[in-house]
Formats: structure tokens, C-alpha cells, sequence
């Protein structure tokens, strides 16, 4: 009976470690990372695709006029499609995709093992499903559009690649997607852009 109740007790400490550490690595409302795990998770996956030569896909995605959104439905309305759209994304994603919620209303996802036309096609099947569903909350159906901005390694950082560390390339590839993703807005939102379609590229 003691060495019961001695397990029982293990197996609760076992699971409440488990629990606590999830807490800390998954956003609450969204259920993907949290921004410090992802980028963890992003510089792990950079040195083994270094190691292997291969490819990968880092996108930027944001909610368009969410700040509107907010004032016309209300913050508890937006929770809910915040944690609508955070679905939507991992519906799509593949299990070895790495996904956050990198800020307020914004993502960062890695798709490792990835080319070009593979990311573009994700997040156009992202962009896409998001413009096309409802979003429900509160006996209110209303609709929303994200803007994506993408880049590629190791193309997109191609001269660089021995010089920096690979927390500069982090970095720098966030850098891109981040730009690319400037530039989906300016062009009308609810659209995707790769950071190497001309223009965006320095
Ligand atoms: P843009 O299309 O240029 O991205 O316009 P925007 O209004 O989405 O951009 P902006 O950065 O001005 O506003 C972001 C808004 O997102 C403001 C903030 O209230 C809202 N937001 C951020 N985090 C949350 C959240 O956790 N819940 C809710 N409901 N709103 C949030
Ligand atoms: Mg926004
Ligand atoms: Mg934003």
C-alpha cells in the first residue's frame, strides 16, 4: 500500500512537471508556441537543415484590421477569432511544422524540409481558408483576412551562410518574412508575398 500511494504520488509530480512545462512553452489562447520557445525551436531546426542542406520556409502572418475588428465586435469577440484563426493554421500545418503566436495578432511559422513553392501554396492554403470561413462568437458571424509574408533558406541568405552565427540568421530570415509581409499589406492585405518577388530584396 505504501509503495502505491509512493507511485500515485510520483505519476501526480510527473504529471504536474509535464503540465507546468507545457504551460510555459504553449500561448494559452492560441495553443501554439509562445514566441521563445518558437524561436528555440527555429534555430534547432536552422543548424540541423545547415547540416543536412536542406531547405525551409519561414512565414510572417498578421491579422488585417484587427484593431477594427476589435472596436466593432468587441475584445471577448476577438479572443475567439484570434483562437479561430490559430486553428485555422494548424489545421493546414503539417505535425512537423513549428507555429507561434509571435505577438498580439501575429505568427511566425517554420516549415522545415520545405521549397518555395511548397510555402507559398501553405500559406495560400492558410490565407485563403481564413477568407473564406465564418467566424462565430457570440451569435455574431463575421469574417476576417490575414496577410502573409514568406522567405526561403538557405537561398534568401545564400553569401552569409558561413560568416554569421545562427542566431543572425534567425534573424535576418524573421527579418525578410517580416518585410515581405510590409509589403502584403501595402499591396491590399489579405494576400501572400514571397520576400524574393522583386523589390523586397536588399
Ligand atoms: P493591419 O491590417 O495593418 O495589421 O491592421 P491592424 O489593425 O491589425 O494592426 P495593428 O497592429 O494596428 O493592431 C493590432 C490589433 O490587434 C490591436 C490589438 O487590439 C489587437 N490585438 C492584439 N492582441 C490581441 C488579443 O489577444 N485579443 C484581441 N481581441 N485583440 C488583440
Ligand atoms: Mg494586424
Ligand atoms: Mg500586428
Amino acid at each position: 500500500e505504501i509503495i502505491a500511494s509512493q507511485l500515485a504520488l510520483h505519476v501526480k509530480k510527473v504529471k504536474l512537471y509535464n503540465k507546468v512545462k507545457e504551460l510555459s512553452i504553449v500561448d494559452g489562447l492560441t495553443q501554439l508556441f509562445v514566441r521563445r520557445h518558437f524561436l528555440e525551436r527555429f534555430r534547432d531546426e536552422l543548424i540541423r537543415s545547415m547540416k543536412y542542406h536542406l531547405s525551409m520556409v519561414v512565414m510572417m502572418l498578421d491579422i488585417d484590421q484587427f484593431k477594427k475588428y476589435n472596436d466593432t465586435y468587441g475584445h471577448l469577440v476577438g479572443d475567439v477569432a484570434l483562437r479561430q484563426v490559430s486553428q485555422t493554421i494548424r489545421e493546414v500545418i503539417r505535425r512537423v511544422d513549428i507555429a507561434s503566436r509571435y505577438g498580439g495578432e501575429e505568427f511566425a511559422i517554420v516549415l522545415p524540409e520545405t521549397d518555395l513553392q511548397g510555402g507559398l501554396d501553405a500559406a495560400e492554403r492558410i490565407r485563403s481558408r481564413i477568407a473564406k470561413r465564418l467566424f462565430r462568437a457570440y451569435d455574431e458571424d463575421t469574417r476576417l483576412t490575414i496577410s502573409v509574408g514568406l522567405t526561403f533558406f538557405p537561398d534568401n541568405v545564400g553569401q552569409d551562410l558561413e560568416e554569421n552565427s545562427t542566431d543572425d540568421i534567425v534573424l535576418t530570415l524573421l527579418k525578410q518574412a517580416d518585410e515581405a509581409l510590409y509589403r502584403a499589406k501595402e499591396e491590399g492585405r489579405n494576400h501572400v508575398v514571397s520576400y524574393n518577388d522583386n523589390g523586397a530584396q536588399s
